[in-house]
């Protein structure tokens, strides 16, 4: 007994003792210091003031490219027209800014490191009305008080200029300096009193990335500014100043920024109303991406993550993607400084806005334009994938005839190969004939309309041949489409029902037979529930015993539908919707599913006429290039990809 109580003691002195440290009470569990003295009674105190910076810092100062981020939006708010930024090991070791903006005079200099002092406000008003990015005069107390500072730096219309070091926030020192006018800012050993601060970094590859980043996405919204980037001695970037804030002049930096593929890939924004002004480029539809890192807003300058914004850009291409994809865009929203609240939080580029409604309201109607007007655009990443796709095929050299024609549904009549490609072909004389039996097709298949009067005018060309049932191939001037049958005709019924909804004129067609479509009972009552709303989208049911409908008529757009498979489909979505939603409010998925009825499947054989008024309709229809889910609904290939996949340019 005696023995069990010592033992137990002595367990718990190994892991528990106490110690004095200084007047506080330590208590070592396990070895890690666990405070005590909370119990003791403790005096108020003011921090010192470099105490406070690098609590303050703790918000401000994450990594070093955001110690790089504040120094640059100084130097555009004293309107520098040059910055140049220098790092050493990806700003860990050493970053410097260098700007020939205003400068700061010597009386001032020790104020920049103050706590609180900015001269970019002076009253609460102020606060509602900020046309700068610094605002909270925070920022260079908080980066000096982790690291060795200095700041240098000759006013304006002044003779002299001066440097003001410190030492993490302490030990001030002023001296005179050689500087143009301008500021330049050194940070040297940045966290190197904040240990824990340093471990936190990441991978030196990532802050480099970081910092490339922050540096990129201010040149962006300062085209007029010229920018530098130094990397351990070596030049990674260098924007030039643009001439104008033109779309044209945001190029350059675009395409280094978001890559060339967004560049080729982009619709340009352009709209000035006054009150809000917008401008900038968003993705075609067919190029959408997985998450939203690639949205790129920015109020006054300012980069911003706001939900809203990205809300209207999303509505924006509502029926156009596929739940889970994206677009991408760089867009520069111009307002009020009063009508937007910047004052959020230190470090998240959050915003608040006095009226969302309209900001969203613009946003949205202005994109949307953007993409009606390019409704038949398609993304050339597909094409260029179907390009690589045709260089990358080798051919085992004897065994194959010359050309493979096997893509194109065996039509060695080639009622493909006209006009335009006609010329490709004629061009090496000494082709050996193709040795290759072309399996019997009934002659009706290839009516081809190769009058050019047939494409003169038409962006989609003319019908020439419908391929494995499911591809309509077709030429223009200067190119070869191939259109999805199924995909394009299911987006030119979608796009019609959704008009015929929107003017609240749904016709319907009466089934000669009422089909009766056996259900659960809770799907007879869901269905029954909204016997109305359907009634509005052209679908006439009507209960039949408890566990069974009629349906009398089904929209008439659709043409002749299996209306059990679409009363089957409709009860699905029903499911997935909530009771409080109106078939109005998800307008989109519900038409896509009827539309999906109405579609023109693959395998089904079209007439050339058919074909050739697929083509029209999808010249007028918006949004044609690509079906609801965002993929694309036909590829063109220019005569000359074509020519160098042949090897001729
Ligand atoms: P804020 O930008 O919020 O005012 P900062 O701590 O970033 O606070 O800067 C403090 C002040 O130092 C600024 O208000 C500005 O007057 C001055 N300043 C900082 N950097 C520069 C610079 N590059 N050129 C001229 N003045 C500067
Ligand atoms: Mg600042």
């Amino acid at each position: 007994m005696l023995n069990g109580m010592e033992g137990c003691f002595n367990k718990l002195k190994s892991i528990v003792f106490y110690g004095f440290v200084k007047e506080n009470l330590i208590c070592h569990l396990k070895d890690k210091p666990f405070p005590l003295y909370s119990f003791v009674m403790k005096k108020i105190q003011i921090l010192p003031e470099f105490l406070a910076n690098q609590i303050a810092a703790g918000e401000v100062v994450e990594r070093p490219s955001s110690v790089i981020k504040e120094l640059v939006e100084n130097a555009l708010d004293a309107g520098a027209t040059h910055i140049d930024v220098a790092v050493e090991e990806f700003g860990t070791k050493r970053i410097v800014v260098k700007d020939n903006g205003q400068g700061i005079s010597k009386d001032q200099l020790p104020l920049a490191l103050e706590r609180h002092a900015t001269s970019k406000i002076k009253e609460t008003e102020d606060l509602f009305n900020i046309h700068s990015f610094g605002f909270r005069g925070e920022a260079l107390p908080s980066i000096a008080s982790v690291s060795r500072f200095s700041i240098a730096s000759k006013a304006e219309g002044l003779d002299e200029a001066w440097v003001y070091k410190s030492e993490g926030g302490k030990n001030f020192n002023l001296e005179p300096a050689a500087h143009n006018q301008g500021t330049t800012i050194d940070v040297v050993d940045l966290f190197y009193n904040t240990p824990a601060r340093l471990k936190f970094l990441k991978a030196k590859r990532t802050e480099m990335e970081h910092v490339h980043d922050v540096v990129v996405r201010l040149a962006l919204a300062n085209p007029k500014v010229s920018f530098k980037l130094i990397s351990d001695g070596d030049e990674v970037l260098r924007f030039t100043a643009a001439e104008s804030e033109s779309l044209d002049d945001m190029l350059p930096r675009l395409s280094s920024f978001m890559g060339r593929d967004f560049v080729d890939n982009a619709i340009g924004v352009d709209l000035d109303r006054g009150d809000m002004a917008i401008k900038g480029f968003v993705s075609l539809p067919t190029y959408n991406v997985s998450t939203t890192r690639k949205q790129y807003m920015y109020i006054n300058g300012r980069p911003v993550k706001d939900k809203l914004l990205m809300g209207a850009l999303k509505n924006a291409y509502h029926d156009l993607l596929h739940t889970g994809r994206h677009p991408a865009a760089v867009l520069f929203i111009e307002m009020d400084a009063r009508a937007v609240d910047v004052n959020v939080h230190p470090a998240k580029a959050e915003v608040r806005f006095k009226d969302g409604r309209s900001v969203f309201g613009m946003i949205r109607t202005c994109v949307r334009q953007a993409l009606d007007e390019h409704s038949t655009d398609v993304s050339t990443t597909p094409s260029e994938e179907a390009l690589r796709r045709f260089e990358t095929k080798t051919l085992p050299q004897s065994s194959q005839p010359r050309f493979d024609y096997s893509g194109f549904g065996n039509s060695s009549n080639s009622a493909i190969v006209s006009s335009s490609f006609a010329q490709a072909r004629t061009v090496e004389e000494d082709t050996p004939e193709i040795s290759y039996e072309a399996p019997h097709i009934p002659q009706e298949e290839y009516e081809v309309e190769t009058s050019k009067e047939s494409f003169n005018n038409h962006p989609m060309g003319a019908a020439v041949a419908q391929v494995h049932g499911t591809y309509i191939v077709a030429q223009t001037e200067n190119s070869m489409i191939v259109v999805d049958q199924h995909a394009a005709h299911e987006r030119l019924v979608y796009e019609r029902f959704k008009k015929q909804i929107l003017n609240g004129r749904v016709e319907r067609q009466a089934l000669l037979l009422p089909e009766i479509v056996e259900l659960k009972e809770t799907d007879v009552e869901a269905l029954i529930e909204r016997e109305d709303e359907l009634l509005a989208f052209g679908l006439e049911v009507e209960q039949f015993g408890p566990q069974a409908i009629s349906v009398r008529a089904t929209p008439a757009l659709l043409g002749e539908v299996n209306a059990k498979q679409l009363v089957l489909d409709m009860v699905e979505d029903l499911r997935n919707m909530k009771k409080e939603t109106t078939l109005q409010e998800s307008l989109e998925d519900f038409l896509s599913t009827m539309a999906c009825h109405g579609s023109i499947r693959a395998n089904r054989k079209l007439s050339v006429a058919d074909m050739n008024a697929i083509l029209r309709d999808m010249e007028t229809t918006p949004n044609s290039a690509q079906c609801n889910h965002g993929r694309p609904t036909y590829i063109e290939l220019k005569t000359n990809d074509i020519e160098r996949l042949f090897g001729r340019r």
